[in-house]
């Protein structure tokens, strides 16, 4: 293509909200054999919202609440924001939060302080297994349930016994599955890779049609599974969102991310989907064939 296609192709990506930034990923989308999309944010909403709470302890819903909204309130992470905006409505009186102790948060996992002398630990299976605390076959089973309908289950131990969990659900966005529907079509590969469970990875998977998945994903993890397509022979393009994906999308050929994820991946991405519509990885793509296949 000549330096004038390649800016009336970007220049006709930025009118449709396709942020192309340069010649060579503009060329490699259409190249692309498979699409690494990252699961929260990007393949779903990315605004999850508690669903259920089972108390699996003696303590009160109340009190289980206002020690995890007390702890979490403390992070950044989605599934922070959703718990502490539930714990609210229970809370009306008195919207202050007793203060967290100690507090840390371990990416990936959740997040531990001490609130009202009492250890705090919020977060995924991992994480109580890290900290030694057990699980019980009743807790297990309502997991597994969760998961099995798409959900992710927050496990809430306070003083080392697991005395709640809260259950989040974070719907896919709309038009998702027919996006991987499309590009199936194209003879190009889906796969999703995610921080978060099997279990849950493996329904939301199914429900917008992605046959691959990769859960339980650290950032690094993310970067290596595209390098690992890439030494066998594939074009990557990666679509993602947050801090965990920037990796991943520096690795691939192409990325491409979500305009309102955060300013680390939109900084790391070559393409940046400024509607948050997942269409736009097929119009990113359609751009680039049009802009280099045609002309020879
Ligand atoms: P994703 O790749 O889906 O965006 P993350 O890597 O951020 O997920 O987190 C993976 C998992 O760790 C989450 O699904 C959740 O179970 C747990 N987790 C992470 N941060 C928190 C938190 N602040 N509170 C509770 N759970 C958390
Ligand atoms: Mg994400």
């Amino acid at each position: 293509a000549t330096p004038t296609a390649v800016m009336v192709g970007t220049g006709v990506g930025a009118s449709q909200g396709v942020l192309i930034k340069g010649g060579q990923a503009l060329e490699f989308a259409h190249k692309a054999s498979c699409i690494v999309f990252d699961k929260t944010g990007t393949l779903t909403v990315g605004k999850p919202v508690v669903v259920n709470v089972k108390l699996m302890d003696t303590i009160v819903l109340e009190e289980l609440l206002e020690l995890t909204a007390a702890t979490e309130v403390n992070s950044e992470h989605p599934i922070a924001k959703a718990i502490v905006e539930y714990a609210k409505q229970f809370k009306e009186d008195n919207p202050i939060w007793p203060e967290a102790q100690e507090f840390i948060s371990i990416p990936g996992h959740g997040v531990e302080a001490i609130v009202r002398n009492k250890k705090v630990v919020v977060g995924n299976k991992s994480l109580m297994m890290n900290n030694g605390i057990e699980i019980l076959g009743e807790t297990e089973s309502f997991l597994v349930d969760a998961e099995g309908m798409a959900k992710t289950a927050v496990l809430v131990a306070v003083d080392r016994t697991v005395s709640g969990v809260i259950v989040v659900s974070d719907p896919l966005k709309p038009g998702a599955k027919e996006v991987i529907s499309i590009l199936k079509s194209m003879e190009v590969k889906s796969i999703m890779v995610t921080g978060d469970n099997w279990g849950t990875a493996n329904s939301i998977a199914k429900e917008v049609g992605i046959e691959t998945v990769i859960a339980e994903a650290k950032p690094q993890q993310k970067a290596e599974e595209v390098k690992n397509l890439q030494t066998a022979g594939h074009t990557v393009a990666m679509v993602g969102d947050g801090i965990n994906d920037s990796p991943a999308l520096v690795a691939a050929d192409v990325g491409m991310a979500i305009g309102a994820g955060t300013d680390i991946a939109i900084e790391a991405a070559d393409i940046v989907l400024m509607k948050n519509d997942l269409q736009d990885v097929i119009t990113a793509i359609h751009l680039s064939r049009r802009t280099f296949a045609r002309i020879r």
